[in-house]
């Protein structure tokens, strides 16, 4: 029957960034869809996901990884399959913003956006496809951002990233599609985390963004929930190399 076929019991899902924000929010949703979900943080900790996890009566496992090297990918991914037997999807969601104007953005600041958004992306899709095409298939799920269409203001190495991110999707999905692999995005729109924290604090940009939303509120963590278990469940079957917008509307006006 259809409504089963968004379930996703039995399936083994890696979270990167879960402990907190949009991570957080996805991580207990594909528990309560029925897998067990190994997150990453960079402590290592991600206590209130992981109780979330075990209400949802799946098994939860935190794992310590900084993605601004690729050092530790091939270690998260090893960690995954031993601890939780295998490794269906992949929700590749940590991600850092820095603001400043392009002319005074440091080769530091770029440097540092590029690695964890892309090349982490990039090698996490990669080690965990060598799992998933072994295995027949998998899922993987890009983190996009409204930056993966628009410009943005003040952020042009996360805009170059998420731009990025929606191409690699795209050709991650043309060769790997005829191998049991989907690999499709999502772009979330203005949703209320830490990453967009200076935003809400500045009265004039808060009010500017929320007149532009459709919607007329900032999104929240569980706003991802049906997307991202929709994307990771056999409900999206033929669905291949697509960013799906999560934005209140945005993308509409
Ligand atoms: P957040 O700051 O609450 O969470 C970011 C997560 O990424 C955290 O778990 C953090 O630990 C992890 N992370 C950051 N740097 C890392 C590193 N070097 N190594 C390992 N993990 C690292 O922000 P969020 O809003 O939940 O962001 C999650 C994703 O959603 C990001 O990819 C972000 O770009 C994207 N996004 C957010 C919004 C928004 O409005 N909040 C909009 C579009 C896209």
């Amino acid at each position: 029957m259809i409504l089963d076929s968004f379930r996703i019991d039995g399936k083994v899902a890696l979270v990167t960034g879960g402990d907190k924000g949009l991570g957080q929010g996805m991580a207990i949703a594909l528990a309560q869809a029925g897998a067990a979900v190994a997150v990453t943080s960079r402590s290592g900790q991600a206590g209130a996901t992981l109780e979330a996890i075990a209400a949802a009566e799946r098994r939860g496992i935190a794992l310590a990884a900084d993605f601004s090297t690729t050092e530790p990918i091939d270690g998260v991914i090893k960690q995954t399959v031993e601890q939780l037997g295998r490794l269906d999807i992949l929700v590749n969601n940590a991600g850092i913003i820095r603001r400043a104007n392009a002319i005074e953005t440091t080769p530091a600041d770029w440097q540092g956006v590029l690695d964890v958004n892309l090349t982490a992306v990039w090698a996490l899709s990669q080690a965990a496809a060598q799992v998933m095409l072994l295995q027949g298939g998998g899922k993987i799920i890009n983190i996009a951002s409204l930056l993966s269409f628009q410009g943005g203001i003040r952020v042009p190495a996360y805009t170059a990233a998420k731009h990025a991110v929606a191409g690699l999707t795209k050709a991650l999905a043309n060769e790997w599609a005829g191998r049991g692999i989907n690999v499709n995005a999502i772009a979330p729109g203005y949703m209320a985390t830490d990453n967009t924290q200076a935003l809400r604090d500045d009265p004039e940009r808060n009010r500017q963004i929320l007149e532009r939303i459709p919607a007329g509120r900032w999104g929240t963590p569980n706003d991802m929930a049906g997307a991202v278990v929709f994307l990771a469940s056999p409900a999206s079957a033929y669905i291949h190399g697509y960013t799906l917008a999560v934005d209140g509307g945005w993308l509409a006006r």
